[in-house]
């Protein structure tokens, strides 16, 4: 194992430890294959947490740049460290506030969502002016860990119901959105890539 492997070993440990969500490793393979497949170099993440995904991202090839967003101020300070740690500071622009209060210059290739789980919409139509082109957006956690594909009844707090019902009427957005196309990958806890329409 070479030093950076035994770093995001240590920071996917940390993540568990402290209870803090971070993508899936089926997940994260998948995103990281999907920037490399299209050639994306100019990233916005929408959910920092600890940095994993953005430092995950960033690894991919030396010429991307990644643009990320967090809100909360302890996860603010441990993502500043290890992007220091990995030496990625000028390639990861890390910014501190609530993403809806954030608003942005120039284009995007690739816009990933995975913050607050009950406000993927509002992301979604808050940055799509950033999207470039040919540019995708990649939500997460389509499947809410299960939840969205139970019974309503079945759904143990309000919190999550209410959470699982605003991911169900996200997807509705997407897959009859007159502009965009969207297609729902069973991987991880569940990934939504979306396109521009022909
Ligand atoms: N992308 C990260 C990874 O895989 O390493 C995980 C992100 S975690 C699932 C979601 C993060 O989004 C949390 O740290 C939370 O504080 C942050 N968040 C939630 N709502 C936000 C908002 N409105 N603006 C900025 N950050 C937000």
């Amino acid at each position: 194992m070479n030093y950076q492997d035994k770093d995001i070993k240590e920071l996917k440990e940390y993540a568990i430890e402290e209870n803090i969500p971070i993508m899936q490793d089926d997940g994260i393979e998948f995103l990281t294959n999907f920037i490399i497949k299209k050639q994306l170099k100019n990233i916005l993440e929408i959910g920092t947490a600890i940095g994993y995904s953005a430092i995950m991202m960033a690894k991919t090839s030396n010429d991307i740049h990644i643009t990320t967003i967090e809100r909360d101020e302890t996860r603010y300070m441990e993502a500043l460290k290890n992007i220091k740690k990995f030496n990625l500071e000028d390639r990861i622009t890390l910014i501190f506030n609530d993403a809806l209060n954030v608003k942005l210059e120039g284009e995007f290739d690739l816009i990933f969502i995975d913050a607050a789980k009950g406000k993927n919409k509002d992301f979604f139509e808050h940055f799509e002016a950033n999207l470039s082109l040919d540019g995708y957006i990649i939500t997460d956690n389509m499947d809410f860990h299960g939840y969205v594909a139970m019974k309503e009844e079945d759904i143990p707090s309000k919190n999550i119901l209410g959470i699982v019902r605003k991911i169900k009427d996200y997807t509705y957005f997407l897959e009859n959105h007159m502009l965009y196309k969207t297609t729902i990958y069973k991987i991880g806890d569940g990934i939504a890539v979306t396109e521009r329409r022909g």
